[in-house]
């Protein structure tokens, strides 16, 4: 699919989220729609949980203290946020932070995949155990980061979640490792 093409296929899918109101419990509370932000040709997709704060403030995904942390790794592998694609499973916030609810993700996990499905990256990245949940229902985090996972004809690495890597100094360090992966895997699949 052309790049122009792209973007009009995910307006029409945002669009779509906003016209059969889906969520609108969290609609309500919420400022922003954060539908996701980046190369419409990425290669590399990352998908996160929910939008936090500063995320709904300005409609865009992972800017506030984890997206600082996820910008800071993408640089370590001379990627940048103009490459790559990134978006969340759950498209408002949940009010004050909590977890997304099963209800929620079953809800906006077919607007994700046809959004992944548009983009069409070689290789979904997915933070926290949400969001490879969604996925992997089965898998458990902790066994599998930094593992490739292939489902549907499409390739998935499964990293912690850069807001729990930032509280816990082992987690992080195994979070940055896995992401260091990512080149070679990109190279061989
Ligand atoms: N955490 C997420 O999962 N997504 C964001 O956009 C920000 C923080």
């Amino acid at each position: 699919m052309s790049t122009t093409n792209k973007k009009l296929e995910l307006e029409k899918l945002k669009n779509q989220i906003i016209d059969e109101k889906i969520c609108p419990d969290l609609a309500s509370n919420a400022i922003n729609l954060v539908f996701g932000a980046g190369n419409l040709d990425a290669k590399v997709c990352f998908i996160g949980e929910a939008p936090g704060k500063k995320e709904d403030i300005l409609g865009l995904p992972f800017v506030g203290a984890s997206g600082e942390f996820l910008d800071q790794m993408l640089k370590s592998i001379d990627l940048s946020r103009d490459q790559v694609y990134i978006t969340n499973i759950v498209k408002y916030r949940p009010p004050g932070n909590r977890d997304p609810s099963t209800e929620e993700k079953d809800v906006f996990l077919p607007f994700l995949d046809k959004q992944i499905e548009i983009i069409n990256p070689k290789l979904v990245v997915t933070l926290g155990r949400h969001s490879m949940n969604c996925f992997f229902p089965e898998l458990i985090i902790s066994n599998v980061h930094g593992k490739i996972q292939k489902f549907k004809n499409r390739f998935y690495l499964p990293l912690f979640h850069p807001a729990a890597a930032l509280y816990n100094g082992s987690l992080k360090q195994t979070l940055i490792s896995d992401f260091q992966q990512i080149p070679s895997i990109l190279n061989t699949i």
